[in-house]
């Protein structure tokens, strides 16, 4: 392991043909290099034994395939999985697997912390340090599958991925965009398009690039119907106001063959669950294709909401069904392990000062040292 190597796991399809046509080898090597990598989750050029010993030597002296090491592992009550992956400088970042009947989902992270200052969420508070590498993003799926190969119950299997962890994925555009490329990649994870989402709150110019380079699935965290309770609770809609942001889906999902934009709505206790936001939000979202999706809100230390009760989201999901708006509520999963929407935490060393409650990270490694770890290496 060495700077110098150049980490594979930051090549997708494309790119991964590129690097061995520059060593002088055919392009099919690079179907081979996916298929070691994300099929058989080897990352010991020793093993893949249908490269030629000089081959392998050479591969040896260049690159290497550096995957994140886990540093924690947790299991909820509910099946649901969280990992504490190790990055340099002391940062550390968090992946979910959310096990449900039909499918197994797993949240990745795409930032070490947030650059935005979403009122509601606890990543927001971390502060951040910088963008994933395609490395570190792809390398969660990696790291998260091969774990789960050696669990008890290893039925788990992920069929979906969610770019709805730590950070905001369209502020790390190319990085993101390689990596789901490499989930989407028939040699690699061969996801659907359908199964991977990406989710934002609205970095419009960026999305508005994102259908000429991708077709994944589409989550906008709009949680308010007006922009002055959205400038609060999601500021960047003081640069993108709800309107650009609902143009800018609509052209995403325009000329797409059912394809739906899922809108995200957190449920907060008397700030924006009232009748009136329901009704207004079902005006909003009048002629996009679309649906909703309501998110009780998840507390974290020091949050300054409640979550709506439940006979609120009924009330609001209700009148979203009058007026011909489909909706879900999501189901809360591993808040006892800090691992719901919004609780995401990891370790991040803030770079922007504007993080006002370090001494209360949820994740304290001295602590995670003490308890038992789980190292990537042994998996
Ligand atoms: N930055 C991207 C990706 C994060 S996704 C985005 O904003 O979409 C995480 C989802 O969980 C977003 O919809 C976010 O708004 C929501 N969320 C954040 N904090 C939450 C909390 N405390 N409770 C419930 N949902 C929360």
């Amino acid at each position: 392991m060495s700077d110098s190597l150049v980490n594979l796991l930051n090549f997708d399809a494309e790119a991964m043909a590129e690097f061995f046509t520059e060593l002088g080898e055919k392009p099919f090597r690079a179907t081979q290099m996916l298929k070691w990598i994300y099929q058989f989750g080897v990352s010991d050029f020793e093993q893949m034994t249908n490269f030629s010993k000089a081959t392998r030597e050479k591969l040896k002296t260049i690159a290497e395939v550096r995957v994140p090491e886990i540093i924690e592992q947790q299991e909820s009550d509910d099946g649901t999985i969280k990992w504490l992956l190790q990055l340099e400088q002391g940062n550390a970042i968090e992946t979910v697997f959310i096990p449900e009947n039909d499918r197994g989902t797993l949240c990745v992270s795409s930032q070490i912390g947030c650059a935005l200052e979403c009122s509601f969420c606890s990543t927001a508070q971390q502060g951040f340090n910088r963008n994933l590498s395609t490395a570190e993003i792809i390398g969660q799926v990696w790291a998260a599958n091969q774990a789960m190969k050696v669990m008890p119950r290893n039925q788990r299997v992920i069929s979906n991925v969610v770019l709805m962890g730590m950070g905001e994925p369209l502020l790390n555009f190319n990085n993101v965009v390689a990596a789901m490329n490499i989930m989407m990649d028939d040699n690699a994870y061969g996801l659907s398009k359908r199964r991977v989402t990406i989710s934002t709150s609205g970095v419009v110019p960026a999305l508005e690039r994102l259908k000429a380079v991708s077709d994944v699935a589409l989550a906008v965290s709009l949680h308010a119907t007006n922009d002055t309770l959205r400038n609060e609770l999601v500021p960047i809609n003081k640069k993108y106001p709800i309107r650009q942001l609902l143009n800018a889906c609509k052209f995403y999902v325009q000329g797409e063959h059912k394809r739906k934009v899922t809108f995200e709505y957190v449920m907060l206790d008397g700030v924006n669950d009232k009748p009136q936001h329901a009704r207004e939000l079902a005006r909003l979202l009048k002629d996009i294709p679309s649906k909703v999706n309501l998110i009780p809100f998840n507390p974290f230390p020091e949050s300054r909401y409640n979550c709506s009760p439940d006979k609120v989201i009924e009330t609001f999901r209700n009148i979203l069904k009058q007026a011909g708006v489909i909706s879900t509520t999501r189901k809360t999963r591993g808040d006892d392990i800090d691992a719901a929407c919004g609780q995401l935490a990891g370790k991040v060393m803030d770079k922007t000062k504007r993080r006002f409650r370090r001494e209360n990270t949820h994740v304290n490694i001295a602590d995670i040292k003490n308890r038992q770890v789980n190292s990537g290496r042994s998996l």
